[in-house]
């Protein structure tokens, strides 16, 4: 299909496609598909099973244990030693399960981010059958009619066929940073290069303003970005800050464990009675147990079942980072339209020919009315769908009202006013205006904010007759908008203009004829208030950014407990003539910011973070890009957001909901909490095993304190499952009672390093004194080794149940089912070692009642001295 669309007409293509401006129906869309294929550009594989199990043996440790396994079977065959033979393929069941276990958890990880992956496919807007349909850009086929506008990312290649001021950023296919502007009518000669062909639109480039129609005509790898698809940068799987800190850790762990191996090995083969292999095979197994090799992987599956979590709440993690980031908010700019308030809106006052209409909106319209209502419904972008109308909020209650207060259908306007040139909203300009053909020329019709229309009006209609607009008029008319603003409600203005012929468009919004305003109410989020409160308890700052009026701001963000002095409030004017030094200082005092620009949005954002605070700020708009990716924490809004703002985002909130935003932080919070839990568990356990086994090693050389086998069963095995448990623990009573934590703080500050300190070598001494009481009261090795293995899983059973609660009623075992499984998995372990013949598999021999209770009553020590530490810390 590489035709030069370009070189035909619009209407030559639509015939060559076999389409109409009408669109395909859905059931030739759905043949076309088949033989086409889908509209994507790379299609990515999923990892092999296989792979993803073998990778599980791919680091040194494990390698190096597999083969000091195999030495070990080979030295017993030829030796004719089977328990050595046993100890071997122990090792290996032991190796193998461990491999299942990381299989298993990487391809929950994988499945999970695939998961997400598929929530955030883009969508396009087709025409079936006259009606706008939104469809997944990836079953856009050819000869499509897709409806493009301000903020789209072009889903195709298309021919255009219909444009009205649109206007492309082509820098990603062309480099040209300057939009290009659009035109639908010309025809272009067969040469003309990529950057110069102005009736097309191509995939992947933005539309920066207007509005158009235009006919697929490539997709998938065939079009211009598809083309060069292979000089686009391969999506990579970037760890976040917390993964690499972890990997760091995980990394000099390594190297302080290595050290302490080779001096084990030196003393077991000098001072011990051990030969090379054993002694060697010792320090391998006590390198596997006290690297915390797992803990990165752990840490991957914390931070995607978070953001699982997440996704059912209804905000969806783009970038893995933002988990993270979220927990250490401390700022949320919101939107003010469709995130603290419903976007549900509704007109409830008029003002026209110097009157205010509230509930008895004029039962006998005068002629100003017909032509407010005219205006209301002519100059506007919605586009017809199935229900109706779709489209901007605003315009929509706006066109609803009109249709139902004349009785008459838009259609049937447009049929005597047809449409010729559009000047679109912008929300710098904060003004729209429609160019329509009328009996004897053409019209601008024009609406937006009040304050920016009232600057080109020079007259205003009045009983049915077009005056001077005169600076009493003008009183009137901004004492009347203020008064509706101060009840909340979002006011436009609306004017026009006849004239003889279209010229210039920035003459065209010139010396019009003010007709009227319109107030209209959006009703704050139920929920909105309460979120804004746990935002205050929580020490974070709610924010409320608006393009509306201050008085309006100011109403709504009353109404929702953001703010309740109006010295609080600041116009985007008002900040343009700050100082950068003026406007920190007083950025600090303000917390709602109204009529700003996104240049103002930006420079809001900057201005927090240079006060040293971690901002989060939501945006919709295609120009909110900037200030969207300035912000720690970049918010796009799922529902009326522009394709834009979401590939820019860091997370996308599906139901627009600012409540959402402050369950997303209280989400992110609560995963850091657990992430350090699980550190704090694994470190632990491995620093208590180090000490151990150090001073035993030094203190009785020559004896076996924890065989090999012995250490791995414990490590591999029942030390996984509880520290994934502890990051899926449920979330503590005061979570969001404290203020923010510090992005810049360390993983393990806030007392987590000392814990792990006096924890570990608490622990280390605990199995130590059990090993002393089998040694000295006992007078037993075998039963003092025993006890010594029994302390290293039991000890850890109580630091788990400490380490999970705030109190034990407060936090019952029930309110996590994996912490559940890994109790009883502990538990089943221990038991099953200690009452079957693996006892004896694993070096063990059965002990008297005194050991289990000294074992017992010495282990419940680590519970006790953590709950002293815990109350310490608080
Ligand atoms: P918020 O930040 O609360 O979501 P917003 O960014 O949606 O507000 P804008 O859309 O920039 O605010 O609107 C600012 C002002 O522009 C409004 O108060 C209104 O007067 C005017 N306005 C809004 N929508 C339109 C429109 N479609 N056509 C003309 N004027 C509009």
């Amino acid at each position: 299909m590489a035709k030069d669309f370009f070189t035909l007409s619009a209407a030559q293509c639509l015939k060559s496609l076999k389409t109409t401006k009408n669109g395909l129906s859905s059931a030739e869309s759905q043949s076309r598909l088949s033989v086409y294929g889908q509209n994507i550009l790379k299609t990515s594989k999923p990892k092999h099973p296989l792979k993803v199990f073998l990778k599980q043996f791919s680091d040194v440790m494990t390698i190096i244990l597999l083969i000091a396994a195999a030495i070990s079977m080979i030295v017993a065959v030829i030796g004719n030693k089977p328990a050595e033979l046993v100890d071997g393929f122990i090792i290996l069941g032991i190796v193998l399960t461990n491999a299942f276990i990381g299989f298993y958890q990487e391809r929950k990880a994988e499945k999970s981010m695939n998961e997400l992956k598929k929530l955030t496919q883009p969508e396009c807007k087709v025409l079936r059958n006259g009606n706008v349909e939104k469809i997944a850009s990836q079953n856009l086929v050819i000869g499509d009619i897709i409806a493009l506008e301000s903020g789209d990312i072009i889903p195709a290649d298309a021919r255009l066929i219909e444009t009205l001021g649109f206007r492309c950023d082509e820098s990603a296919l062309t480099g040209e940073s300057v939009p290009a502007e659009k035109d639908h009518k010309c025809i272009l000669h067969a040469q003309t290069p990529l950057a110069e062909q102005k009736n097309m639109a191509f995939s992947g480039t933005v539309v920066t303003s207007g509005r158009a129609l235009g006919v697929v005509v490539a997709t998938g790898k065939s079009t211009q970005i598809g083309k060069i698809a292979g000089m686009l940068s391969e999506e990579k799987n970037t760890q976040t800050p917390l993964q690499r800190g972890i990997a760091e850790l995980a990394k000099i762990t390594t190297y302080i464990v290595l050290a302490i191996c080779v001096i084990t090995f030196i003393i077991e083969l000098t001072v011990g009675s051990s030969t090379v292999l054993e002694a060697f095979l010792t320090a391998v197994c006590l390198a596997v147990a006290a690297i915390p090799e797992s803990l990165p992987a752990v840490i991957t599956i914390i931070i995607s079942l978070g953001a699982r979590r997440l996704a059912k709440k209804k905000a969806i993690i783009k970038h893995l980072h933002a988990i993270e980031t979220l927990g250490c908010c401390e700022v949320i700019c919101s939107d003010k339209t469709g995130t603290l308030t419903q976007n549900k809106m509704q007109v409830q006052a008029i003002y026209c020919g110097d009157k205010t209409y509230k509930h008895n909106l004029f039962s006998a319209p005068l002629k100003e009315h017909n032509k407010l209502l005219e205006i209301m419904l002519l100059c506007e972008s919605v586009e017809p769908s199935k229900n109706g109308y779709m489209g901007d909020p605003t315009e929509l209650a706006l066109v609803n009202f009109a249709e139902k207060f004349l009785q008459k259908k838009k259609q049937e306007f447009e049929k005597n006013l047809p449409l010729i040139d559009e000047i679109p909203f912008d929300s710098t300009r904060k003004l729209m205006s429609s160019i329509r053909q009328t009996q004897f020329g053409a019209e601008v019709l024009t609406k937006g904010a009040i304050d920016e229309l009232l600057l080109k009006c020079t007259h205003i209609m009045l009983g049915g007759q077009v005056k001077p607009l005169l600076p009493f008029h003008k009183q009137q008319i901004l004492r009347a908008n203020k008064e509706m603003a101060n009840n909340a409600l979002r006011v436009l203005g609306f004017a026009y203009k006849s004239i003889n012929s279209v010229n210039s468009k920035s003459a065209m919004e010139q010396n019009l004829v003010f007709v009227g305003l319109c107030g209209l109410f959006d009703p704050p989020r139920p929920e909105v208030k309460k979120a804004v409160e746990k935002c205050k308890r929580a020490k974070i700052l709610p924010i409320m950014i608006t393009g509306d009026h201050k008085s309006t701001a100011f109403a709504v963000a009353k109404k929702i407990g953001i703010s309740d002095n109006i010295d609080e409030v600041i116009t985007g004017t008002e900040i343009d003539k700050l100082s950068d030094e003026k406007f920190l200082k007083v950025l600090q005092s303000k917390k709602v910011f109204a009529r700003v620009s996104p240049e103002n949005k930006v420079r809001i954002v900057s201005g927090f973070k240079k006060l040293g605070l971690l901002v989060a700020m939501t945006g919709d708009g295609v120009n909110d890009a900037p200030s969207i990716k300035k912000a720690d924490i970049g918010i796009g809004m799922g529902q009326s957001g522009t394709d834009v703002t979401k590939e820019v985002a860091d997370i996308i909130i599906t139901d627009d909901n600012f409540a959402t935003i402050v369950l997303a932080v209280q989400e992110g919070r609560k995963t850091f909490v657990n992430i350090q839990k699980t550190i704090q568990f694994l470190f632990t356990a491995n620093l208590a095993e180090i000490t151990a086994i150090f001073l035993a090693t030094i203190f009785f050389p020559h004896l076996v304190f924890l065989s090999p086998v012995q250490i791995l069963f414990v490590n591999l095995l029942s030390d996984t499952l509880p520290a994934v448990a502890l990051g899926v623990e449920p979330e503590e009573k005061d979570l969001m009672k404290y203020p923010p934590r510090k992005a810049n703080k360390s993983l393990i500050s806030g007392g987590i390093g000392i814990n792990i300190l006096v924890m570990g070598i608490v622990q280390g001494l605990i199995m130590l004194s059990c090993f002393l009481f089998g040694l000295y009261v006992m007078q037993d090795e075998q039963i003092a080794n025993t006890m010594a293995f029994y302390a290293l899983n039991i000890v850890q059973f109580f630091y788990f149940v400490s380490m999970r609660t705030n109190s034990v009623i407060q936090n019952p075992i029930t309110s996590n089912k994996l912490a559940a499984y890994a109790v009883l998995v502990t538990l089943l372990f221990v038991l099953l070692v200690a009452i079957t013949p693996l006892c004896g598999v694993f070096g063990l021999v059965a002990i008297p009642i005194e050991c289990w209770l000294f074992i017992a009553f010495a282990s419940a020590l680590t519970f006790i001295i953590n709950e002293v530490l815990k109350k310490l810390k608080k």
